[in-house]
């Protein structure tokens, strides 16, 4: 198996999947998305995106495509309110944009990078060999064969990659059951945290051109195991509120449950698992799309080193050692939620104790970082740099008389060696490393911290920081991220 169809072959067009072909194309890698859908998705489902993807789409300069942002600075934690400012750079995330709209960003930039989506194709077979992976696919009603050196299932909650591939995906059944209804026409008071009523709870989002998101759950119904249609909806709002929305026009009727299920591992072989073919949970705070979007973002640069050979060993599998406990985590932290909002009356003394932990700033910024994904922080190596292994913020920079900024030195995909002591030696020792990282000379105008050098990952995080502070030196973080020089330096 030698005659490849593409470097990779991703299954599923969704965000993940999109987000995932754009970062392989810009680290080199060739990517071909096949996507059973004949035409993109037009539900609205996730109105948004975390703090930390925000970030993410900020550092390859997305952020103009998806219009003015309404970013949103405070928001709850199960419904008790939590301001995520008491972070730098913390939000409830960018708000009233629509996953089609998501999806509609990332399928044009990636398609302008170069990565072909074949609609209409479903992937139906998997065989993976020692060189490649081998897929069988279904296009109207024929079948067709494609290989690549990897796969990477991107193919959602059912993900028939993650089937073939047979990896487990362990995790809890459906306890609680959500409606909603995207509707226009019926102006409502909106209720952005949920709303805690006799009987259940009630969400109210806006949609933008007179049109809301409203959310149901109603404590004493037996769940249905099906989506209501838009009348049930309709009467359990008004069951719950009193208020009428059946005159309104649906737009679109969907529900959702708590089951909370993480992969056994996000790798076997030459086959991956990203976004909900990895992880799913209940979806609050837009955390499950932008999940996905960060899983992609870790896993596109590494999978392009290994296939242009310059890996060093282990890297590909710092994709699940780095992402699978951040999933991990954010079902924890949707499952404590549930509980916390939906849960009935008997709930209320510890609802009391976790509103008075919050008055406490420490706790705030906890769990404002753990929803965010702003505490991120990977095992990058000894030092005590304090952003050691953690994300970049946004800075300015001046490089020579030139302005510029961190995340505009991410925009191309590339790691950054980030010199900010004009220190030659340090130069000089990531020489041999220039066609993998980029060495920018800078000063930081307004800087607090006057870190002297950091090295940072294509994904925005921290891989070194010196020298100095207990760090190894340069070029053993250099070698450990990026591969073997390519002459001695
Ligand atoms: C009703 C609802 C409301 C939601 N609300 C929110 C929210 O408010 N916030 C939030 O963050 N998330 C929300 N989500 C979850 C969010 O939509 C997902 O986390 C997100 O879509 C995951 O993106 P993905 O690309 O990983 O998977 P998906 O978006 O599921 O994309 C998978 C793609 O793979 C394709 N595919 C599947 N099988 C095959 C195959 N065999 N061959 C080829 N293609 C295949 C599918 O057609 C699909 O296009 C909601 C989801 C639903 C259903």
């Amino acid at each position: 198996m030698d005659d490849f169809d593409a470097d990779v072959i991703v299954v599923g067009a969704g965000p993940t999947g999109l987000m995932l072909a754009a970062e392989l194309r810009l680290a080199g890698a060739t990517a071909v998305v096949v996507e059973r859908l004949t035409e993109p998705m037009r539900q609205s489902r996730a109105l948004g995106f975390s703090a930390r993807t925000i970030e993410e789409f900020g550092q390859r300069g997305l952020l103009p495509r998806f219009g003015e942002l309404d970013v949103i600075p405070v928001g709850h934690f199960g419904g008790i309110p939590l301001d995520y400012r008491v972070l730098q750079g913390g939000s409830y995330g960018a708000r009233g944009k629509p996953q089609s709209l998501t999806e509609s960003v990332l399928g044009g930039w990636a398609a302008e990078l170069g990565a072909v989506v074949h609609r209409g194709t479903e992937l139906t077979g998997l065989r993976q060999s020692p060189e490649g992976v081998e897929v069988e696919l279904s296009q109207s009603g024929a079948t067709r064969r494609m290989r690549a050196r990897y796969v990477v299932g991107c193919d959602g909650a059912r993900s028939a990659v993650r089937r073939l591939a047979g990896i487990d995906f362990p995790g809890t059944r459906p306890e609680v059951e959500m409606w909603l209804a995207d509707v226009a026409g019926v102006p409502l008071r909106m209720r952005f945290s949920g709303e805690r009523v006799p009987g259940g709870m009630v969400m109210v989002l806006p949609l933008g051109a007179g049109a809301c998101r409203v959310a149901v759950y109603d404590a004493a119904a037996e769940p249905a195991g099906r989506a209501p249609t838009f009348t049930e909806v309709a009467d359990t709002f008004r069951r719950l509120t009193g208020e009428d929305i059946s005159g309104g026009r649906p737009l679109w009727v969907s529900w959702f449950t708590d089951s909370s299920r993480q992969a056994a591992s996000y790798r076997r072989g030459r086959v991956l698992l990203a976004g909900d073919a990895a992880h799913i949970h209940l979806p609050i705070g837009a955390q499950g799309m932008s999940a996905g979007i960060q899983d992609a973002v870790n896993l596109g640069w590494k999978l392009a080193a290994e296939l242009r050979g310059d890996a060093p060993d282990g890297l590909l599998d710092t994709y699940h050692s780095e992402r699978h406990p951040v999933g991990a985590r954010i079902i924890a932290n949707t499952l404590a939620q549930r509980i916390l909002y939906l849960s009935g009356g008997e709930l209320d003394p510890l609802r009391e104790v976790f509103t008075e932990l919050l008055g406490y700033p420490e706790v705030q910024r906890h769990l404002a970082g753990m929803v965010t994904g702003l505490d991120i922080r990977h095992d990058v190596g000894p030092g005590t740099h304090p952003l050691l292994g953690r994300r970049l913020p946004d800075a300015d920079l001046l490089a020579g008389d030139r302005k510029t900024t961190t995340y505009e030195l991410l925009a191309a995909g590339r790691a950054v060696l980030l010199d900010l002591g004009d220190d030659r030696a340090l130069r000089d020792e990531a020489a041999g490393w220039a066609d993998r990282v980029e060495t920018v000379t800078a000063t930081r105008p307004d800087a607090a911290d006057h870190s002297h050098a950091l090295l940072v990952r294509p994904d925005g995080y921290v891989a070194w920081a010196g020298p100095g502070a207990g760090a190894p030196p340069l070029s053993a973080a250099l070698g450990r991220w990026f591969g073997a020089p390519r002459r001695s330096s």
